[in-house]
This record gives structure tokens, C-alpha cells and sequence, in this order.
């Protein structure tokens, strides 16, 4: 189903989001992740697009699976750095005739370790409101696009981040997933600046349940996200303990959702990072919410 119909018939939509497998393991792996995701009944699962084009071929197949053998619907994340038009369209009808009907659109980042010359060639698209564009003039796909709570990490200022953001949207973005955040406070003032900027596309919140310190300490530096001393305290009390950091992580991001849900977030998207038992245990207490919410 295109997801912009699921945010019409749904008060909050819940999704949660894979990664393929490395390379150089069995793609089969992805699927025992999918069989523990999807008893927890998420309204879609998004599964990413590695840098640079590099996981283009199991994207496709694992988004394509999702809906043709779990009966779910799929979004494909897909980046456009790099790429030329002639790429972005065999893709794309790739997609296509998989029946994988929605897409983020995402311009994507300059792959770690990629030569200098990478980006010597000049590019077919340079933000994601072009390559959304040109997705909606030349196919038909239902897309969604990224967006930050606290600023993309290239554009500091809040203010035209948010203004870069309507281009998106006026480009045919029908929905948004946002960064990872880890205080609802920020998140609710940048709901604020969106409205102000007229823009009224349904936005899912992404949360990431933290387990373990590494994993928080690399996702800061990737991500802009900054940390609240609540979680700080957290961290310093029970990372030397992985079951105890793991327990207190899941609560952490549990209480975040609680709390979202309480104030009529439209979605939420669960950072999943292919661990099905840590979102097995977020939904035990938040399955019921989401059914009181949409009934
Ligand atoms: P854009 O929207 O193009 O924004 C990039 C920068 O350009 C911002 O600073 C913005 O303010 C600025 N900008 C935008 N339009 C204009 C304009 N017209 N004029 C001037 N400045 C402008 N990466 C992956 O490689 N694979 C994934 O699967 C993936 N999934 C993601 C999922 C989510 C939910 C999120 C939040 C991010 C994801 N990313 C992924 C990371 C993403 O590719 C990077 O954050 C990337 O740096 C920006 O992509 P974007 O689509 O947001 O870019």
C-alpha cells in the first residue's frame, strides 16, 4: 500500500527499519530478522540503501520480499549521490516491476574511504528535492524524505534547514521520517518551525533504542543528535553492564514513544539496526497504545 494512504487511515503509523546484510554474508540472514519483525505488526518496514549505490541489487530484493512474502508494506531507501540518471532509472524500474511502490528519496552522502576524485564528475542531482522531482515527473512511486529535529549537519541553522525541507515537500515528498533524536523537546519545537513553514506533510519521529555506549558515541558523531544529560546519567550508571544498558536503553526509548504518542505524533519509525528481540520488547508495552490510538 503507498504509505500516504496508511497516514490517511491511521492516527500514528508504526514502522520499523532494516539494513541488508554485508556483502559478504548470506542475504538470508535479513529474513530471520523479518520473520521476528513482523509479528509485531508494523504498518510498513523501510530497508536502507547502503552509500554510494553499494547495496542497490539487496534493497530491492529484500524490499520486494517484505511485500510479496510477509504481506507488508516495503519502502526502499534510496540515495541519489553520485548517481547518474541512466542508474537512478534502471533502479528505479527495478522497483518498479517488484511492485515496491514507495521510496525515500534521499540525496545520500559521499561514501567513508571513497577517493578524492569521487565527486569530480558534476552531478545529475544535487539535493533531494531533485531527485524527488525528477522521481515524480518520470515514475510513480508514493515517496517520503528525510528531515532533522536539530539541523542537517551541513546546514547548522535550524531556520534553513527548515526552509530547504519545503522543497522537498514541494517537490512530492507525501511524508517525512526524522533523524534520531533523543529529547521529545526538540522534536516538538521543530514541529513548531515546520507549521510555520507550511509544512503539513505527516512527519514520523525516529527513535533509536541505545544498547550499548560505542553505538551511541557513533551515531552522535553521524547524526547531529545530541545527547540529554538524562541519558548521559544512564550511560555512566550501567554501560559496563550490557544487559543492564541494553534493559535501560529499550526503557529510555519506550518512555520517548509513550510520551510522542501522547501528544499525537503522526508516526514513528523504530531504528531497528537489525536486533528483532529489542523491538519485540519496546512493543510489548507499546502495542497497545498504537491499537488505542488507531481504533
Ligand atoms: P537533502 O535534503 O538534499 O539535504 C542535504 C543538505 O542540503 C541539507 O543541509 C539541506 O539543508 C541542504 N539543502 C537541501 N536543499 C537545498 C537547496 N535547494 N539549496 C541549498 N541547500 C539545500 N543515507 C544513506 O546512505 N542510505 C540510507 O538508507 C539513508 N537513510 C536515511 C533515513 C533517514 C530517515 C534519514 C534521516 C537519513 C538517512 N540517510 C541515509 C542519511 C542521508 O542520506 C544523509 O543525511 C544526507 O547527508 C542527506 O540526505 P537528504 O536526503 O536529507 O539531503
Amino acid at each position: 500500500m503507498n504509505i500516504d494512504k496508511l497516514f490517511e487511515q491511521k492516527k500514528a503509523v508504526l514502522s520499523f527499519e532494516i539494513f541488508p546484510p554485508k556483502q559478504t554474508t548470506s542475504i538470508d540472514v535479513i529474513y530471520d530478522t523479518i520473520d521476528a519483525l513482523a509479528p509485531l505488526r508494523p504498518d510498513y518496514i523501510s530497508v536502507t540503501y547502503g552509500a554510494g549505490g553499494s547495496t542497490s541489487k539487496t534493497t530491492v530484493e529484500i524490499a520486494s520480499i517484505i511485500k510479496k512474502k510477509y504481506n507488508i508494506s516495503s519502502l526502499a531507501h534510496f540515495t541519489s549521490y553520485n548517481s547518474t540518471k541512466v542508474e537512478i532509472d534502471e533502479i528505479l524500474t527495478r522497483l518498479g516491476e517488484e511492485k515496491v511502490c514507495n521510496i525515500l528519496a534521499l540525496r545520500g552522502d559521499k561514501p567513508q574511504g571513497a577517493p578524492d576524485d569521487y565527486d569530480a564528475k558534476p552531478r545529475d542531482f544535487q539535493y533531494a528535492s531533485d531527485i524527488a522531482r525528477y522521481i515524480n515527473d518520470n515514475h510513480k512511486f508514493c515517496l517520503g524524505g528525510a528531515c532533522y529535529p536539530e539541523g542537517h549537519p551541513e546546514c547548522p541553522d535550524l531556520e534553513k534547514d527548515v526552509q530547504n525541507l519545503r522543497f522537498k515537500v514541494e517537490a512530492g515528498v507525501s511524508f517525512l521520517i526524522t533523524q534520531l533524536f533523543f529529547d521529545n523537546k526538540v522534536f516538538y519545537r521543530f514541529m513548531e518551525k515546520v507549521q510555520k513553514h507550511n509544512i503539513n506533510v505527516p512527519i514520523q519521529a525516529g527513535i533509536m533504542p541505545i544498547t550499548n555506549r560505542k553505538q551511541i558515541e557513533r551515531i552522535v558523531q553521524m547524526s547531529n543528535a545530541k545527547i540529554p544529560e538524562k541519558l548521559i546519567r544512564i550511560l555512566d550508571k550501567f554501560e559496563h553492564n550490557s544487559e543492564a544498558i541494553k534493559d535501560a536503553g529499550i526503557a529510555f526509548a519506550t518512555e520517548q514513544i509513550v510520551e510522542l504518542l501522547a501528544n499525537d505524533v503522526r508516526g514513528v519509525h523504530i531504528y531497528t539496526m537489525n536486533r528483532p528481540q529489542v523491538a519485540k520488547e519496546m512493543m510489548r508495552n507499546l502495542g497497545s497504545l498504537f491499537y488505542t490510538i488507531n481504533t
